[in-house]
């Protein structure tokens, strides 16, 4: 097959791991960076050109989008749709992942267990909405934010109103969570790929951290997942409508909550954490998918 690797970082562990287990199972691979393509949507004849080129087609492509481009990482995306070429995570899945609020309003509807969030605009509305998640500690949110940053823990009901007054001053989008101390800095990254968690690691915060980003600090180790935790991480990106998803949990009092589901999981903490080869996986379910795949026409919404 020929594969394409939509990503900005042709030096990034996942992306040079895709590329090298690509290589392995005899296909052909290749990078693009989805700045760099510019589009012709046309009713007969859409194409996609990079510096005066235009692209050779593709069996399948593996979105790697950052969240900083995901405006136009996703209209590229799409345009590989509309060229009926297989992706990996659609569009619409990429781009529904990217808004944590919409995420989690989706997965509640689907009885998916969540920490207590509330969203709200006007500061008069705070000292309800803080109530509403059951007062202080609370966590608060960032819509946008990634890698644990723009997440705060505020340990008094004082310090969370002044946070939250802060942030909507800043006209930023935030969530307020109750904040679940039991999963003492840990939580769970399960790696999705279609019906299956083909791999998992407990993540653990640094000392006097609550954040337990490998980012900020974490530590990574092997754990083994209870059959309810697999099942709601599969049920989670299903509801996303992801094929691959990092679904991260917590693990409560009153079982695993899900806090959030990623598009682009990355492949480095994963892989070291369990020693799979989650990049093989991952093509082998592409040529699987690509073989069984009905031609659709269009993209999908
Ligand atoms: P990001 O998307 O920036 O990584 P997360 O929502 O995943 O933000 O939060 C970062 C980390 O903070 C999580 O991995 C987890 O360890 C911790 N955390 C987030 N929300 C809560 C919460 N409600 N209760 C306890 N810990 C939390």
């Amino acid at each position: 097959m020929r594969i394409a690797v939509l990503s900005q970082g042709p030096e990034l562990y996942s992306t040079r791991r895709l590329v090298e287990a690509a290589t392995a199972r005899g296909h052909e691979v290749r990078v693009i960076n989805p700045l760099e393509c510019y589009m012709n949507i046309n009713m007969r004849a859409s194409s996609i050109h990079i510096a005066g080129e235009e692209l050779p087609p593709f069996d399948a492509v593996i979105p790697r989008i950052g969240a900083s481009i995901t405006f136009y990482g996703c209209s590229v995306l799409r345009q590989f749709e509309m060229m009926d070429v297989y992706t990996l995570n659609g569009s619409v899945a990429v781009t529904r992942s990217r808004d944590k609020l919409r995420s989690m309003q989706l997965m509640s509807r689907r009885g998916i267990g969540l920490p207590i969030t509330g969203f709200a605009n006007k500061p008069s509305d705070i000292p309800d909405l803080i109530d509403m998640v059951g007062g202080a500690p609370l966590v608060i949110k960032l819509l946008e934010g990634t890698q644990g940053i723009g997440v705060v823990l505020a340990e008094t009901r004082k310090a969370a109103e002044s946070v939250i007054e802060a942030f909507m001053g800043l006209k930023a989008n935030i969530m307020v969570q109750e904040y679940i101390r039991e999963a003492n800095g840990a939580d769970i990254r399960c790696f999705v790929l279609g019906n299956k968690v083909v791999a998992a690691m407990k993540r653990q915060a640094a000392p006097g951290e609550f954040r337990s980003n490998l980012h900020r600090g974490g530590t990574a180790s092997l754990v083994k997942l209870t059959p309810e935790e697999r099942s709601v991480a599969i049920r989670a990106a299903k509801t996303m409508g992801l094929s691959v998803a990092g679904v991260d949990l917590l693990r409560s009092n009153h079982g695993p909550l899900i806090m959030e589901v990623n598009s682009s999981p990355g492949l480095e903490g994963i892989e070291g954490a369990t020693g799979k080869d989650v990049a093989g996986s991952i093509i082998a379910y592409i040529e699987k998918s690509v073989l069984k795949r009905p031609k659709l026409s269009g993209p999908q919404g």
